[in-house]
């Protein structure tokens, strides 16, 4: 059992480490769980950002992150690179879980961000890192010279899709309606890509491969017909799910898993636990936008602990 802290954050990615080096800079010496896959979050898993403000040459994800992190570090914030498994957000304090490791806050912040979408097919998982993936910046060298299939039609699916580009010899991409979603100008870059073809109003059904992925079976959702493509990669990209199960009956959630927080601040329906981040945000889902809410999770909850006395 822990000393009694004045604030966990639980999450890594932009708004964790934001909300930390605002609440280490309030001397409430915070301490953070980064999560055991790895620190950082969603930006680990991407190359250049060129719309983080202050960086007019772009910067390269994780180097991003690890700057934060560092800054969240100089003022005191400590890091522990474990999941939270458990939390009882009504107790007071607060608890907070790490397998049977019990730590005590008297507030909480929830940065939890958003995991990637799974198809739902048979051999997925057991293809994962067989050919199957989800992040083209950590699996896109395996794949020099190769056939690759991407799904989806979003923002990170073309950004996937022309990442890939790099090292495929033909990149096809599978959509389950006519036109994309993603935004224009991503469009604009897919579509004049020569190495990148579109398969539209399709879904990939089967997942085909034994040892490693061969292909996968399409459906036109039209016409019903169902074709085989062969690849040796398959890029899933059809969106993110918030990371919201933790807090399932203590918090309350839209139909889609996202926190509900008290707009505009991060306030939950529980007092002293805020929430920030992709696991609240499902409009801009933007590094800026997360670390922004985090900065104003660890106000709201400095705040809130200067109100409690
Ligand atoms: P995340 O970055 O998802 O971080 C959440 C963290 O919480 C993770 O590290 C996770 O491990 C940790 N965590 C989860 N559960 C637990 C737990 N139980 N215990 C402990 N830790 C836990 N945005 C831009 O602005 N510009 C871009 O160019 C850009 N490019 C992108 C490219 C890709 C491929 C992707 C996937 C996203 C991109 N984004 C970009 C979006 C941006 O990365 C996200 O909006 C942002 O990272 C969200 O930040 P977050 O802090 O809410 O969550």
């Amino acid at each position: 059992m822990s000393d009694v802290r004045n604030v966990i954050i639980i999450g890594s990615g932009p708004a964790g480490y934001t909300a930390a080096v605002y609440a280490a800079r309030g001397d409430l010496k915070p301490l953070v769980f980064e999560g055991s896959v790895s620190w950082g979050g969603a930006l680990m898993n991407t190359t250049e950002v060129e719309n983080f403000p202050g960086f007019p040459d772009g910067i390269m994800g994780p180097e991003l992150m690890e700057s934060l992190r560092k800054q969240a570090e100089r003022f005191g914030a400590e890091l522990v690179t474990d999941d939270v498994t458990e939390v009882d957000l009504t107790a007071d304090p607060k608890v907070v879980k790490v397998g049977d490791e019990v730590h005590l806050a008297r507030s909480v912040i929830i940065a939890t961000g958003s995991g990637y979408r799974e198809l739902g097919l048979e051999n997925e998982k057991r293809l994962s890192g067989r050919g199957v993936s989800w992040c083209a910046t950590c699996d896109g060298f395996f794949f020099k010279g190769k056939d690759i299939v991407v799904v989806g039609g979003g923002d990170t699916a073309m950004e996937e899709a022309l990442f890939l580009t790099k090292f495929a010899s033909s990149v096809t991409v599978v959509h389950r309606r006519d036109e994309l979603r993603a935004s224009k100008i991503m469009q604009d870059r897919a579509f004049a890509n020569e190495k990148i073809k579109f398969i539209w109003d399709s879904e990939v059904t089967e997942i085909l491969g034994d040892d490693r992925l061969t292909g996968v079976q399409i459906r036109n959702r039209k016409t019903d017909e169902k074709t085989t493509l062969e690849a040796t990669g398959l890029f899933i990209a059809i969106g993110h799910d918030p990371r919201s199960e933790l807090f399932a009956g203590q918090l309350d959630t839209d139909a889609d898993g996202y926190l509900l927080v008290e707009a505009p601040t991060t306030r939950t329906k529980i007092p002293g636990v805020f929430a920030s981040g992709d696991v609240v945000d499902h409009v801009y889902r933007q590094a800026i936008t997360a670390a922004g809410t985090g900065c104003a999770a660890a106000i709201d909850a400095e705040r809130w602990l200067q109100d409690q006395g």
